[in-house]
């Protein structure tokens, strides 16, 4: 029997979404295909009311949607895509909860993986900045301000450290970094009210921008309108300056200025995601995928690209720019921002610009019709009329720390791992006993034990493969687990630590050489 063509869509954002649903569409209508999508997380992120959260004018459920709710018709894996093959047409996605390879085979490859803020290669960034693209960067930054204030609220003795809580550093004068900016000005100006012992004159927010002036993206009537209100409710907006660098007391500008402050985000630079940097496809400015106006990759008739992480021509003939509009390709909308206090900007059809109280009303009018399903926009709509009468909420929400290093329990007859699997973490054995067992032509041989203080696990992080054996518990076993990124950090700053492990591993490799107790399988 013929198998239905299946579409493959990398990424659940903007571009994802809706070209999954007008692909529902066209099943309903009696096209047969699959479709599968593929996205990090099981939500879509309604990203230009992420701001809002800062300040939690709406709540954080508010401004995602479930993915599985939106397209009942789409096969959704909850996988980070960790590889693309155009040639074999697969996609790899990471482990879930038994580390086994997933491969998706594709007829056709939508990608829309959006792109990623990167901080590599810029001094103290990754370390002591901000990003500010998803759910769980406004929510961070959202309790990292309150701390902030809570902090400078009781700190009497060291006026440095005080001036460094009160001062907010957002880099970048685009969409995201404007609306942040004014979301945060607001926000921290109204909250600081209930702090008696901060005086608001010593709060200082500032935006920093590349260019002579920000929203490049918008005409330059509107740009200067953002920047004029931005600055008469006490944002200071630096033109022409570059974040150079960070640590976690100041931001270092371009020209050695550095300013003093515990809070720095930074939206900028962005590029498209590093899985498409490999890929052999033609690439336009700012290493964004060219494709035509079908979105069609160039070259390709198989692959098609959209959303931030494309270059696709507009009905000008111009690239679109990465904006929500322009990646699910809706007609007429034009450009739309917020700049926070009830005054947006936007540029409507025709060339109509808008801006102040009117622009705002269009702005959540047109986002509330736009977000996907109705419960939520009932809730949106609703938190925004509260906001109208209630103050700004204050809670800091704290969940918890990141994963880290881990304990796992493991009974008698569990296998750990399965040779074959990927490697995504290292073992330390706390309590208890395994044995590593390895499978070849069918005959299975025992390797060796493992008893507490043996580390394991090791050999697929450091040499990149699959696992080589297979470890089974043979008697109780509580171990510590440290995940692949930390022990790649590690590894790489720790060089005995390395070369103990390499030395364990040429032991290990020495052992399985000489053979083991085998029997067959
Ligand atoms: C704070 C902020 C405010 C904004 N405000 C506006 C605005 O007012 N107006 C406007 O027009 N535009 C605005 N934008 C821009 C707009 O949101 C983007 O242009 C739009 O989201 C792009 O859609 P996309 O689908 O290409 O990418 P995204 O929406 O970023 O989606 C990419 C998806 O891919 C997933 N993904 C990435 N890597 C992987 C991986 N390895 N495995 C699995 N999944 C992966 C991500 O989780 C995400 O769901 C704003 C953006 C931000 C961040």
């Amino acid at each position: 029997m013929k198998q239905r063509p299946r579409v493959v869509i990398l990424g659940g954002g903007f571009a994802g979404i809706y070209a999954a649903m007008e692909l529902e569409k066209a099943v309903g209508k009696g096209e047969d295909i699959e479709i599968v999508l593929v996205n990090r997380e099981n939500y879509f992120v309604f990203q230009p009311m992420l701001p809002e959260v800062i300040s939690g004018t709406i709540g954080i459920l508010d401004v995602v949607s479930p993915i599985r709710r939106l397209l009942p018709r789409t096969d959704l894996h909850v996988r980070d895509v960790e590889e693309i093959d155009l040639e074999k047409k697969v996609v790899i996605t990471s482990p879930g909860f038994r580390p086994h390879p997933h491969v998706i085979p594709f007829d056709h490859l939508v990608l829309a993986l959006g792109s990623v803020t990167d901080f590599r290669g810029l001094r103290g960034l990754p370390e002591h900045a901000f990003p500010f693209k998803n759910l769980g960067d406004a929510l961070n930054l959202r309790n990292h301000v309150i701390r902030a204030l809570d902090e400078a609220s009781i700190e009497r003795h060291d006026e440095t450290l005080r001036k460094q809580l009160l001062t907010f550093v957002v880099a970048g004068g685009g969409f995201s970094g404007v609306e942040v900016v004014a979301e945060l000005n607001d926000f921290v100006r109204e909250v600081a009210r209930s702090y008696p012992s901060l005086d608001p004159r010593e709060i200082r927010i500032v935006l920093l921008h590349a260019g002579e002036r920000i929203l490049p993206e918008v005409a330059e009537s509107l740009a200067l309108f953002a920047q004029d209100i931005l600055m008469r409710r006490g944002v200071e907006v630096r033109f022409k300056t570059v974040l150079e660098a960070a640590t976690g007391d100041a931001a270092t500008l371009r020209g050695g200025e550095t300013i003093p402050t515990k809070t720095l985000v930074s939206t900028v630079p962005s590029f498209p995601h590093p899985l498409l940097e490999a890929l052999p496809l033609a690439k336009g400015k700012n290493r964004r995928l060219l494709a035509n106006r079908h979105l069609q990759a160039e070259g390709r008739t198989d692959v098609w690209a959209l959303g931030d992480c494309a270059v696709v021509p507009q009905v000008d003939g111009t690239p679109s720019p990465p904006t929500a509009q322009h990646a699910i390709r809706f007609k007429g909308l034009g450009k739309m921002g917020a700049l926070g206090h009830r005054s947006a900007i936007a540029e409507l059809p025709g060339g109509i610009k808008v801006s102040g109280f009117l622009a705002w009303w269009i702005w959540r009018s047109i986002y509330l019709v736009k977000l996907p399903g109705w419960g939520r926009r009932l809730r949106v709509a609703s938190a925004w009329t509260l906001d109208l009468l209630l103050p700004a909420e204050l809670v800091q929400l704290k969940l918890g720390g990141s994963l880290g290093v881990t304990q796992e329990h493991f009974e008698p007859g569990q296998d750990v791992f399965r040779q074959g699997d990927l490697g995504d973490r290292v073992y330390l054995v706390m309590s208890g006993q395994a044995e590593v067992w390895r499978s070849v032509d069918g005959v299975e041989e025992c390797l060796g034990q493992l008893a507490p203080g043996d580390w394991f696990g090791e050999m697929a992080l450091l040499n990149e493969t699959t696992r080589g054996a297979t470890v089974r518990c043979t008697k109780a076993m509580d171990a510590l687990i440290l995940p692949k990124s930390e022990f790649s950090v590690l590894a790489a700053n720790l060089p005995d630590l390395r070369r103990s492990f390499e030395r364990v591993m040429e032991g290990r490799r020495g052992a399985a050489g000489r053979g083991g107790e085998r029997r067959g399988s």
